[in-house]
């Protein structure tokens, strides 16, 4: 029965299905977000926490684009902390402890109130197709239909979930949730490949019974960094110095930690051959880590409070498939867990997810007109990596509703793109987590520049307002304007016997300071904080990002000449066998997509730039 009729229809209230919902909400398509539970729009299923190594990253891009992720965690964060601050800016990254239950809470009152945006609990079974193999319409559980022009899938970890906990099994979605069904079928019957992949989380520890006197204290940074330029203080990514934070925790597994799970390695899910699926291998069970590293003394365990107003603690480092008596032993073996008690028992999870390879960067199926796929669904683990893809895929199924052309970002201007090209071009055998390491352009892919690096698409998208837009632009210009002003002031610097004349800019590939400019020159600096930073960082960095700027000039010229998506390779002259094969199915959208496909050699690039009349 067809009951009322959207432009975009998304299915999940996950991390990916928020951003996807709420950027094509506020691009002005009249969208509705089906979730197999509202209350529980926004959870964290596993860690509580938002950002990390490149993942805090994305967070800024996704504010930088409009999205939620970096307000919500500032609303809700209680403990905040810049990662790798001994090492280079470039590999920095802002990570902070959410309080579980107010993340969730923020998030659904966000959807709530967003205009054009409508939720409904209900599980989406079916996806109706019109005659031209287009999305037309969903159906529900209870034989609901409502028509919809893109659809798009961000189920999770519930497609076809399975729980393992020793060798008692469950379907389930997550924690005892119930999975959904309907769609394997849907995708079965269209001809996609269905993958199994499987993820694990910690028990929760009832934090009275921890005995935090013998722990090391880990608290978080002054002043702590935040993941929205919008949040107070507006037009920086810091907060102001002493913000109230809770403490996390450290101990260690102990040798006899690791005997017990010597002892009973053949009744975890995994290795007693119960989970066929692939797990994470950066977010391993403490299991694989004792067989990976049997020459380990010890694994670092943090144990991270869940929220303000609840005594649960989640102890990172600790997700296991064991039973759960043995899991009870294992977490007791740990210095400050003596008498720990359990509050809900560790297990992992298997579920399905489609290749990532049927999708275009614009996270459209290849297949099939106006059906997008974004998150856990796609391959990827982690919060930040879902909700990255979510507004991607947000975006374009709503510029698809609307009748305009679909973005999709390049790989260097974003993580989000070096993720989202990843996953398109070379596919998923491992659930796919993002590393710096995955960037061939991380001096600029920084966390301080994401604003800098995104705002325009943002704004050119809808997602950014004016006000805001005008703001970023003011700030840009100011930072030109100091450069161009340090560039042409000239000092002199002793060096051994002599002295030296240098520009000002130059002083900061020496390390010198914007400080030290005022302190020991005696120069005028910028008042605003952000602008003081950024141009420090800029200029310390210039010479290497210029270097990096040069490869990735030549890379943008492969990058924008544009593959016809019908392209048939079978015309194209001296490709190999294997090339064709490879590029008639991955149906790379540029040149420079092809060239990064595995098994794609410089030979058969200039291949296909001779066929298609670009090269010089
Ligand atoms: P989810 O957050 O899973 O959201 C899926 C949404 O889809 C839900 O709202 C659900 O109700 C809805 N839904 C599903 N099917 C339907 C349907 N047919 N109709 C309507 N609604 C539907 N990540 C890490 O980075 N590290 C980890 O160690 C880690 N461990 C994890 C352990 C466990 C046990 C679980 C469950 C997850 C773990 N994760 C981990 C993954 C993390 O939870 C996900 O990366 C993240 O939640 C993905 O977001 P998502 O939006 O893709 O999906």
């Amino acid at each position: 029965m067809l009951v009322d009729e959207f432009d975009v229809a998304v299915i999940g209230g996950g991390h990916a299905g928020i951003e996807a919902a709420l950027a094509s909400a506020r691009m002005g398509a009249k969208t509705v977000l089906f979730t197999l539970n509202a209350d529980n729009i926004g959870q964290m299923s596993c860690n509580p926490a938002i950002g990390g190594i490149a993942k805090g990253i994305v967070v800024r891009e996704i504010d930088a684009l409009g999205g939620e992720m970096g307000k919500a965690i500032d609303n809700t964060g209680i403990q905040f902390k810049m990662l790798n601050t001994r090492k280079g800016k470039a590999v920095q990254s802002p990570r902070a402890q959410a309080d579980k239950k107010r993340y969730r809470e923020y998030m659904k009152k966000v959807c709530e109130g967003q205009e054009n945006l409508y939720i409904k609990q209900d599980e989406v079974i079916d996806i109706v197709l019109g005659s031209d193999n287009e999305v037309v319409a969903v159906k529900t559980k209870l034989g609901i239909e409502y028509k919809v022009k893109a659809v798009v899938v961000t189920t999770g970890t519930f497609l076809n979930g399975l729980i393992y906990i020793g060798d008692k099994t469950f379907p389930a979605g997550r924690a005892w949730e119930p999975r959904s069904e309907g769609l394997a079928e849907f995708y079965r019957r269209h001809g996609f490949p269905l993958l199994r992949f499987k993820t694990g989380t910690p028990a929760r520890l009832d934090s009275r019974t921890i005995d935090y006197s013998v722990l090391e204290r880990a608290p978080g940074d002054d002043p702590p960094p935040k993941f929205s330029f919008w949040t107070e203080p507006l037009g920086s990514y810091w907060f102001e110095p002493g913000k109230e934070q809770v403490d996390c925790w450290i101990t260690y597994t102990t040798p006899k930690t690791h005997e017990i799970i010597s002892k009973n390695l053949h009744r975890t899910a995994l290795y007693g051959g119960l989970i066929k699926g692939v797990g994470p291998r950066y977010c391993p069970s403490i299991e694989d880590k004792v067989v990976k590293f049997p020459d380990k003394a010890r694994h670092t365990v943090f144990l991270e409070p869940e929220g303000l107003d609840t005594i649960e603690v989640y102890p990172n480092g600790l997700s296991t498939s064991l039973p759960e008596e043995i899991q009870w032993e294992l977490y007791r073996s740990i210095p400050g867990l003596e008498r720990v008690e359990l509050i809900r028992p560790a297990y992992a999870i298997e579920y399905d997810v489609v290749p990532p390879t049927e999708l275009y960067p614009t996270l459209e199926t290849k297949k099939i007109r106006g059906l997008f796929h974004a998150g856990n669904f796609n391959g990827t683990t982690g919060y930040e990596e879902a909700a990255g893809q979510g507004i991607v895929a947000g975006i374009n199924a709503a510029l698809r509703a609307l009748g305009r052309e679909p973005i999709y970002l390049r790989r260097d201007e974003s993580y989000i793109g070096v993720m989202i090209d990843d996953l398109t071009t070379k596919g998923v055998l491992e659930p796919y987590r993002l590393f710096t390491s995955r960037s061939e352009f991380r001096l600029y892919l920084r966390q301080d520049n994401a604003i800098l690096r995104l705002a325009k698409l943002g704004h050119g998208l809808g997602l950014l307002n004016d006000e805001q837009f005008n703001l970023v632009k003011e700030i840009e210009g100011e930072i030109e304007r100091w450069k161009e002003f340090y560039k042409r002031e000239k000092v002199s610097v002793a060096v051994g016997e002599g002295i030296r004349s240098y520009t000002v800019a130059t002083l900061f590939t020496a390390d010198y300071t914007i400080e030290d400019l005022k302190e020991k020159f005696g120069y005028s600096v910028p008042e605003h904080p952000y602008v003081k930073e950024e141009l420090e960082i800029e200029l310390k960095y210039e010479p290497y990002i210029e270097r990096e700027r040069k490869l990735n000039e030549k890379l943008k010229r492969l990058e924008d000449i544009r593959i016809p998506e019908d392209m048939d390779y079978s015309k194209v002259h001296g490709l190999t066998n294997e090339a064709r094969e490879k590029l008639s199915k991955m149906k790379p959208l540029t040149v420079g997509q092809a060239a990064r496909i595995d098994g794609i050699t410089p030979a058969a690039v200039t291949a296909l730039l001779i066929y298609l009349g670009k090269l010089e």
